[in-house]
């Protein structure tokens, strides 16, 4: 497969923004209508998730030995919208047409057989996951809320308990979706696994936010909402084996780090740990009571909390990664950051200016782009992805 040819002719379709996902919806649905129950009533923020994705694969499809976990755990956790095998022949054919109309006379029959034979390779292995997975899990899990405590204006940390064990390794999310809205968007346990199987989750609305706001403004003890398969990762401890770790969170950044902060608790391994925690105000800490008690029972966890805006120096932001750069040489830990896509980002970039080495940095930002896969060499490119 010429993968260089499939990233060229990709780049020439993304560059019509979206065009692209506005004609590959409508050949969808137009050609298979019994596809469009599959996605949210409200296309809006859908429409560059899907298609751009879906570039992104099939065009690396070169690297298929680093994709194929990730298209596993995608094939099985595509579950939750109903998708079948039936389904991605239809995805296959609305894709190509989509590929035929931007590229014009680039588009050579050559060329279609390249794009075809990868997406063919991409959904075998998607659809191979997803029949795997039906013997392991149910397609979602029901979960009743247990809990449903607003921390401030914005944020509630709910605690639910799935109708079955749903197994998750601290640091991964899991889908959420309400049943009367028809979206699912990742949330991160922020617990380690417990013996009763409930889950903790901490939940930002973001204004007009269709799932997020439901979850935090429109729900109540004793609703039920879905969960599905967990995914990620990027957050995953073991790929720093025993190492003394410096983890850095903001705002709900906070959850998956205080699930990794349990597991090491759990492991009891004598680890050092210190512990970087940033908002915006005092007020938006939300957790601080867990985080004083974490603090207070574990000798081997150092806790700081980085007000993002001092009201003392109005106009300079403080950043947690900063703080934590003026305050010690991290250099022989991993280093664990999440966050906003832009608390992210700005960390890794100062965190790489200080020499902190790609390898020893994991990071998972909460923002708009779609969930990738990690690419763990140096010189691997980092665009599936990068930070979210
Ligand atoms: C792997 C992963 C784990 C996550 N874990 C958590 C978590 O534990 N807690 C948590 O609160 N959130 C988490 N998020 C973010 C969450 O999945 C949703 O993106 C967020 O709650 C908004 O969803 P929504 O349906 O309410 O908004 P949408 O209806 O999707 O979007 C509404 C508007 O908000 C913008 N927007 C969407 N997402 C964000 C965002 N994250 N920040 C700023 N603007 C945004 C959109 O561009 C749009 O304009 C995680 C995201 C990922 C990818």
């Amino acid at each position: 497969m010429d993968a260089a040819r499939l990233k060229q002719s990709w780049s020439l379709v993304a560059a019509h923004g979206d065009q692209v996902p506005l004609y590959f919806y409508s050949t969808l649905f137009l050609a298979h209508p019994e596809t469009r129950q599959m996605f949210p009533t409200n296309m809006a923020g859908q429409r560059d998730r899907l298609v751009t994705a879906l570039g992104h694969i099939v065009s690396h499809v070169d690297q298929v030995e680093r994709l194929v976990g990730f298209l596993q755990e995608l094939g099985a956790d595509h579950r939750k919208f109903a998708v079948r095998a039936e389904h991605y022949p239809a995805v296959g054919e609305a894709l190509l047409a989509t590929l035929r109309h931007f590229l014009g006379e680039v588009w050579t029959e050559d060329l279609a057989a390249e794009w075809a034979a990868a997406y063919g390779l991409v959904s075998k292995v998607m659809v191979e996951s997803a029949q795997a997975a039906e013997s392991v899990s149910p397609p979602w899990w029901v979960a009743e809320i247990l809990a449903h405590e607003r921390r401030t204006f914005d944020v509630a940390v709910l605690t639910v308990r799935p109708q079955y064990l749903l197994p998750f390794t601290p640091g991964q999310s899991v889908g959420v979706s309400h049943p009367s809205v028809r979206s699912w968007r990742y949330y991160s346990p922020a617990n380690a696994p417990r013996p009763d199987g409930t889950l903790e989750l901490h939940v930002r609305a973001t204004p007009g936010g269709v799932v997020s706001s439901r979850l935090v403004y429109g729900c109540a003890v004793g609703d039920q909402i879905h969960l599905a398969s967990p995914v990620g990762d990027r957050l995953t401890l073991w790929p720093a084996g025993s190492a003394d770790l410096l983890l850095l969170a903001a705002g709900t950044g906070w959850a998956p780090v205080k699930a990794l902060v349990e597991q090491v608790a759990a492991e009891n391994s004598g680890r050092r740990v210190d512990l970087y925690v940033g908002a915006r105000s005092r007020s938006e800490f939300y957790d601080a009571e867990s985080i004083d008690k974490m603090a207070a029972s574990y000798p081997w966890l150092t806790v700081t909390y980085v007000v993002g805006a001092d009201p003392l120096r109005p106009g300079e932001v403080v950043q947690v990664a900063d703080r934590a750069l003026a305050d010690g040489d991290w250099r022989a830990r991993h280093v664990f950051v999440c966050g906003s896509d832009e608390m992210v980002g700005h960390s890794v970039s100062a965190l790489t200016r200080a020499g902190y080495q790609a390898g020893q940095l994991h990071h998972e930002g909460f923002g708009k782009y779609w969930y990738g896969p990690t690419w763990r060499t140096a010189t691997a490119p980092d665009d599936l992805g990068g930070v979210r």
